[in-house]
């Protein structure tokens, strides 16, 4: 009987999983899903390796029984999972965590003293941080005695230099943690490894990766390595986002407690829930729904989403001086032909083109890639794969695991 690693993603209202098998040569997809709207009305997919629907439940059920948080999430993912695999071939369990801090720059092997460390980081990421170690919870109640691993999407920005992981604050702040640490490092860290085998000579260069989704960055990374993120201290800064502003002078901070007697918890619900396309457009954090609307204020926000993508390439261009390639990833990136051809406008002075029937098929027939034959920088689109990356470091750190 194979072993299995089950990899785990939680949300603030949404549990992501993914069941690989643990193969000699490294794992294999074989279930994946989700429960979403935990809390409110809890709705689950279970899909197989090819995607077919294999199972699927929407609370609340005709008992009034409804899963209310990330350990009654797993509890019926594992009571769905149970007609397909059997919970004693689970030989490690894998976590997506979103800050590890200026510590941790690998994944590590969850024991008490790790979540104590990483709950003292959830200020920094008040959005994330909590779900994930409820989700750690709940997997070690369920999984007693089974090694887990968190793997950090800090982690793959942890060697930057000086200059990019510092802000121009006294250094005793600094020294207290207040740094640039970068997100979507395991998303980055995927496509990198992607590109190597996609276009070697681009990814052994320099690249930029741009993940858009509900959450957006750009990553400058030159040989597989990260040099600089648009994200900073929390996944604020940067890029605008479904409800996060992205950069913002801090003087804007200043007005808003002064002038209209905003407190910290009020700011961040302005800043994590009501800002970036959804407060800038006042309809939808939801790309597709701005690209329908016809209201001005829809365009309105995805020219300043695609004016700043444009802005960050140029940035993140000379992080690098240079470019050979220019990656989109996530949910915008892999699909939104429109924001992808408006992000390169005006960038061919530094070799950047889009070939127009490609990006209309996410380059689909040419191996991801959407830029012009002989272009300079080969522009690709790379579906991501967070949970094959985590899956991929817990293979590594419990094993192949045998039969328990
Ligand atoms: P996350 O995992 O951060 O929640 P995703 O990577 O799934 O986010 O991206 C979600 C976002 O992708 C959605 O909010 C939506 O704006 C965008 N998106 C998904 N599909 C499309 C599409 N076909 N066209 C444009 N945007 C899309």
């Amino acid at each position: 009987m194979s072993s299995l690693l089950l990899i785990l993603n939680a949300g603030s209202s949404s549990l992501k999983f993914a069941v690989f098998d643990a193969a000699h040569d490294g794992p294999r997809a074989r279930l994946s899903g989700q429960v979403e709207g935990i809390g409110t009305h809890p709705h689950l997919v279970l899909r197989n390796a090819g995607g077919a629907v294999l199972k699927e439940r929407r609370w609340p059920d005709a008992d009034g029984n409804v899963p209310r948080d990330q350990h009654d999430a797993l509890g019926v993912v594992l009571e769905h999972l149970d007609d397909l695999i059997a919970r004693t071939q689970v030989a490690g369990v894998g976590h997506r965590v979103v800050h590890g801090g200026a510590t941790f720059a690998a994944p590590m092997h969850i024991d008490d003293a790790l979540i104590e460390a990483l709950a003292r980081l959830e200020p920094l990421a008040p959005l994330h941080q909590p779900h994930n170690l409820d989700g750690i919870r709940a997997a070690r109640a369920h999984f007693a005695g089974v090694p887990q691993v968190a793997c950090f999407d800090t982690a793959f920005h942890r060697g930057h230099d000086f200059v990019h992981d510092t802000f121009a604050l006294p250094r005793e702040l600094l020294d207290a943690g207040v740094r640039r640490y970068g997100f979507h490092g395991l998303s980055y860290e995927y496509v990198a490894d992607r590109m190597r085998t996609l276009a070697p000579a681009a990814a052994a260069g320099r690249m930029i990766v741009a993940h858009l989704g509900s959450g957006a960055s750009m990553c400058a990374i030159r040989d597989g390595r990260s040099v600089s993120s648009t994200m900073g201290f929390t996944p604020l800064d940067g890029l605008p986002m479904g409800t996060r502003p992205g950069q913002l002078d801090p003087g804007v901070l200043l007005w808003l407690m002064r002038e209209r007697g905003l407190d910290a918890d009020a700011l961040s619900d302005l800043l994590y829930r009501h800002s970036g396309l959804k407060g800038l457009s006042g309809i939808s954090n939801d790309m597709r729904d701005l690209h329908t609307s016809t209201d001005p204020a829809a365009q309105r926000a995805i020219d300043y989403f695609v004016a700043r993508l444009r802005r960050e390439i140029g940035a993140l261009s000379a992080d690098l001086g240079g470019l050979d390639a220019l990656v989109f990833t996530a949910g915008i990136g892999e699909n939104d032909a429109t924001v992808r051809s408006g992000a390169v406008r005006g960038l061919a002075f530094l070799g950047l083109a889009i070939d127009a029937s490609a990006n209309a098929t996410h380059g689909a027939t040419r191996g991801g890639r959407i830029s012009p034959d002989g272009a300079p920088v080969a522009v690709y689109v790379v579906p991501t794969n967070e949970e094959l990356m985590i899956a991929r470091h817990t293979h590594r750190m419990v094993g192949c695991g045998g039969t328990r």
